[in-house]
């Protein structure tokens, strides 16, 4: 069980459309495949990340960084070789207080991530089981909830209908909306037509990206108090995570924050400061499966849902071995996402508004060779 080589390839694929949230627009689909070669050829292949700016160097980290550290290890001390990614300390230029920390501190959990979310898919694949079977197996299906809403240019509330309809023919359980682009106004009119529309069964929420004072969050829960929301995502501004968040939280609507934070740490404030309801952590840019499940273990102990911020390949193991995952999240819109349409050999199938979970070790979900080679990009 031994780890021959591990690679990180780049993929850069420009969007045809660009889509616009609370705080920033999406122009490209990038995402890193981490190719991970035990002795005896088995190989673990997952992707994961939708970097756009240190996108190289997270890869370049796993190359020329990781590589070194992980060959000639056993693949079953997980943890052990997380500590030791966790525990490099590579040359960012910068002297460790000062300018864009936070920046050179997450090239190096998105890193983490790609290696140890490779090195499960290997260990599933050694070991002959699937990763949300050696996570716990709490269950072997999901729901599933659209992300959507996109608040475009000229894009009206019989457009957000006509989503909301396209989203409920699929089958999915849910949708999460994004908010905070326009008026609070507008938008507890728009979530409440997508309630109207889709009924008190959907499973609805919004995302409003950090873009609202606390005020504005507050004016948004208090208009949207009979939508019956399953939770308000990152409802306040970046600063305010903590004092922001509790204060949103106390008037009812479940809060659901995480995917900014890039380790435990900063999810145990979040927690014992009581800011967070559900937190929607991102194993792909906080050091992968191995903090993951601690951040869920954690959790768990203080009453804490967890779900996923996007990354359905990773996620939907991640939600299905714990005993406190909610839904896992995918883009249903093609020009969105195509990565999650062409990587995959064959996406899971969707269920009753569920996603199903396979039987094949690992994550279950072989890649496209010719994907890869069509989007790879030179490092
Ligand atoms: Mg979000």
């Amino acid at each position: 069980m031994k780890i021959k080589q591990i690679e990180a390839i780049p993929l850069v694929r420009e969007l045809k459309e660009v889509f616009q949230g609370g705080t920033y627009k999406i122009t490209s689909r990038n995402t890193i495949v981490t190719r991970v070669e035990l002795e005896g050829g088995i190989i673990g292949e997952t992707f994961g990340g939708d970097e756009d700016q240190y996108h190289m160097e997270v890869c370049r980290l796993v190359n020329e960084h990781y590589r070194p550290l992980l060959v000639g290890q056993d693949v079953r001390d997980i943890e052990r070789l997380w500590d030791q990614m966790w525990n490099v300390r590579v040359d960012f230029g910068n002297r460790g207080i000062h300018t864009l920390d936070l920046a050179k501190h997450c090239i190096h959990t998105q890193a983490i991530a790609a290696a140890d979310i490779a090195l499960w898919d290997a260990l599933g694949k050694a070991l002959g089981q699937p990763v949300y079977k050696l996570l716990g197996g709490f269950r072997d299906r999901v729901p599933v909830i659209a992300i959507g809403g996109y608040m475009n240019k000229g894009t009206t509330l019989d457009d957000l209908e006509e989503e909301v309809m396209h989203y409920l023919e699929q089958g999915v359980a849910g949708m999460k909306l994004k908010v905070g682009k326009r008026s609070v106004e507008e938008d507890i009119q728009r979530a409440g037509r997508v309630r109207h529309v889709a009924g008190d069964a959907f499973h609805l929420c919004v995302d409003a990206n950090q873009s609202w004072t606390i005020e504005q969050a507050m004016a948004f829960a208090r208009g949207a108090a009979d939508l019956d929301l399953a939770w308000l995502e990152e409802p306040v501004r970046w600063h305010d995570q903590i004092e922001g968040n509790a204060r949103v939280r106390a008037l009812g609507i479940p809060v659901n924050v995480g995917q900014g934070e890039i380790s435990r740490h900063g999810c145990r404030d979040l927690i014992t400061r009581g800011a967070v309801d559900i937190l929607n952590v991102d194993a792909t840019i906080a050091a992968g499966v191995t903090e993951w499940r601690r951040i869920a273990a954690m959790a768990a102990c203080f009453g804490v849902k967890m779900a996923h911020h996007e990354e359905p390949q990773v996620a939907l193991h991640l939600l299905a071995g714990v005993s406190n995952g909610l839904c896992v999240e995918f883009f249903p819109n093609r020009q969105r996402d195509p990565m999650w349409f062409d990587l995959p050999q064959e996406p899971p199938t969707i269920e009753s508004g569920q996603m199903v979970l396979n039987d094949q070790p690992g994550f279950g979900m072989p890649l496209s060779a010719d994907t890869i080679e069509k989007w790879r990009a030179p490092l």
